[in-house]
């Protein structure tokens, strides 16, 4: 069984508060032990799309920036090129909005290091005994990185109906070409009797793989699957088949977050702030309203038994799941257990919480 450490905690908190609470929290969980003196030490965030207004808060940031740094290591800032149309699919645009949302060196104290290179190409290939893959493709940085602090933040999530850990491991850790394998083959479909022909969805797909005349229709050769139009149709008109694309993505994320858990045994720790918590991740891009209020942040060395837990006080705080306030369609359930199968964490959890 493992250990899931909680600090309630409240996005109105002072700077001053964070600071603490996330002190208190990373003495009892005992996080410092993950990094040793010289490390250079990845800090895996995600600064928000232009437009979200929820992601983590640069005061979390740079509270965790500090308590890694008193280990002696040597933190840097890191994310991974998006596959969507977006300032954050190369370096340049991703480091500026990292600046633009706060989280620049002068503000947090560490500096931004795209993990992918300047065009999210920057990869290895790693051995992996999966039921999908042989081999991930995983962004250089974070695989050479020698200790890693995941921080992640507790979201829906329209291809896997949550997005904690796991997720910011598997997906968001792996290079373009990760990416690609993992959505290949999933291809939405369109409710002609739903769609209006507004043509939203065919001005924000990264592929230019929708066409609108009367309905919308999606070219299946170049689409890659990402599902952004799926969340940005106001009708309702487009979706996956949920009973393959969920479990499927769910299983194909696990096995690039195997990678890395393995890339690193005893250097990684997990960190989920489960405050905001809205319907689709920071990556959509829109301003959203959070599904529940906000609950705390978490802290664990196994990411399987802290995605649990965030998902078990969701069902506490709210009455149900995150999954059917989110992306009904979906059970993350089934990504857990195939974590677990892949022996990266259990399910099975103790919750301590913690007081500052
Ligand atoms: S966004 Fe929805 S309603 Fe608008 S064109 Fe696309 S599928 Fe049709
Ligand atoms: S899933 Fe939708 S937005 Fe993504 S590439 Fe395919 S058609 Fe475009």
């Amino acid at each position: 069984m493992s250990t899931v450490f909680f600090v309630a905690a409240d996005v109105t908190d002072s700077s001053q508060d964070t600071h603490s609470k996330l002190s208190a929290l990373w003495r009892e969980s005992g996080l410092a032990s993950r990094f040793h003196p010289q490390d250079f030490a990845a800090l895996k965030f995600h600064a928000g799309e232009p437009g979200t207004e929820t992601f983590v808060r640069p005061a979390i940031v740079k509270s965790l920036v500090q308590l890694m740094a008193s280990t002696q290591a040597v933190p840097f800032l890191t994310d991974t090129s998006v596959l969507y149309k977006s300032p954050r699919d190369n370096a340049i645009g991703h480091a500026k909005v990292v600046a633009d949302h706060g989280f620049g060196p002068g503000a947090v104290g560490a500096p931004f290091v795209s993990a992918d290179g300047l065009s999210g190409s920057d990869a290895e290939e790693v051995p992996i005994d999966g039921r999908h893959f042989q081999e991930v493709s995983i962004a250089s940085a974070i695989l050479h990185a020698r200790s890693m602090l995941v921080l992640s933040h507790a979201t829906g999530h329209l291809g896997t109906g949550f997005g904690g850990t796991l997720k910011n491991l598997g997906m968001g850790c792996c290079s373009k070409k990760g990416k690609l394998r993992q959505h290949h083959g999933q291809e939405p479909h369109v409710d002609t009797e739903k769609c209006t022909a507004c043509s939203v969805c065919k001005d924000w797909c990264p592929t230019d793989s929708i066409t609108v005349d009367d309905t919308a229709t999606i070219l299946p050769d170049t689409c890659i699957g990402c599902g952004e139009c799926i969340a940005v149709c106001q009708d309702g008109a487009i979706a996956f088949d949920w009973t393959i694309a969920g479990p499927q993505l769910q299983e194909r994320i696990v096995e690039h977050a195997a990678a890395i858990v393995r890339s690193k045994p005893e250097r990684i720790g997990y960190v989920t702030v489960a405050q905001q918590i809205t319907k689709n991740c920071d990556c959509l891009g829109v301003k959203e309203d959070p599904l529940v209020g906000d609950i705390g942040i978490l802290a664990s060395n196994d990411p399987v038994a802290l995605d649990q837990a965030v998902l078990d006080l969701v069902q506490e705080r709210a009455g149900q799941t995150l999954e059917s306030l989110a992306w009904p369609q979906h059970d993350a359930t089934h990504g857990l257990n195939y974590a677990q199968e892949m022996e990266i964490g259990t399910r099975e959890y103790q919750l301590v919480e913690v007081k500052a």
